[in-house]
C-alpha cells in the first residue's frame, strides 16, 4: 500500500452541500410517510448517515452487503449477496443507498432482487457515477457527483479495506 495520501476530487464541504440537496430532493418527491434506505454495504455507509442526518420526517435504515469486486481495482462481473436485509420491503418507499456505480452490474442485480420483495416503490440514491464505464443500463434516481473513470477512495470508499476513514473523496496516485 502505498503511504501517500490521496489526492482530494471532492473535498468535505462539497459532499456535505451536495448531500443535504439530496435529501432535500428526496423528501420532496416523497414529502409524507416513512421512507426505508437500504444501505449498500460497505462503501455507503457515511452517505447512508449524512443523507438521513439532513432528512426530515420519518427514516427507517436495513443494510445489505454484496461484492463484485475482489482486493483490485477491476471488477470480476461477478455480483455475489453476502448480508441480506432483517426485513421485508413490501409496501414500502424504498430507497437504495449505494456508494458508487462503475459498470452498474452490482445496481442492476440489487434493483432486480429488492423489486422482487414487493416494495411501493424503488428508487436508487448513488453518491459517485462513472458513466462511462457503464456496462448496462441502468436507472439511478438520485446521483450526487458524476466522475471521470478513476478509481477512487476515502469517505466510505476502500482501496483493499484502506481510506474509508478520510473525509473525502480522492484519487490514489
Ligand atoms: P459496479 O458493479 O457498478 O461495476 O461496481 C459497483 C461497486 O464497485 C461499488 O459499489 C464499489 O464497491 C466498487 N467500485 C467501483 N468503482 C470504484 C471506485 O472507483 N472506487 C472504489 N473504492 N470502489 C469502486
Amino acid at each position: 500500500m502505498s503511504s501517500a495520501k490521496p489526492a482530494v476530487l471532492i473535498d468535505h464541504d462539497e459532499l456535505s452541500a451536495r448531500i443535504t440537496a439530496l435529501a432535500h430532493e428526496i423528501r420532496q418527491d416523497f414529502p409524507t410517510g416513512q421512507l426505508h434506505f437500504v444501505c449498500v454495504l460497505k462503501g455507503a455507509f457515511l452517505f447512508l448517515g449524512d443523507l438521513i442526518r439532513a432528512m426530515d420526517g420519518h427514516v427507517t435504515i436495513d443494510f445489505m452487503a454484496c461484492s463484485s469486486y475482489g482486493a483490485g481495482t477491476s471488477s470480476s462481473g461477478e455480483v455475489r449477496l453476502s448480508k441480506d436485509l432483517d426485513s421485508g420491503l413490501e409496501g414500502r418507499d424504498v430507497i437504495i443507498v449505494e456508494d458508487i456505480v462503475d459498470t452498474g452490474l452490482t445496481l442492476h442485480y440489487l434493483q432486480e432482487i429488492l423489486q422482487a420483495r414487493g416494495p411501493r416503490t424503488l428508487r436508487t440514491a448513488c453518491l459517485l457515477s462513472k458513466p462511462s464505464r457503464r456496462k448496462i443500463a441502468i436507472t439511478v434516481d438520485y446521483i450526487g457527483f458524476t466522475i471521470e473513470d478513476k478509481f477512487v477512495v476515502g469517505y466510505g470508499l476502500d482501496y483493499a479495506e484502506q481510506y474509508r476513514n478520510l473525509p473525502y473523496i480522492g484519487v490514489l496516485e
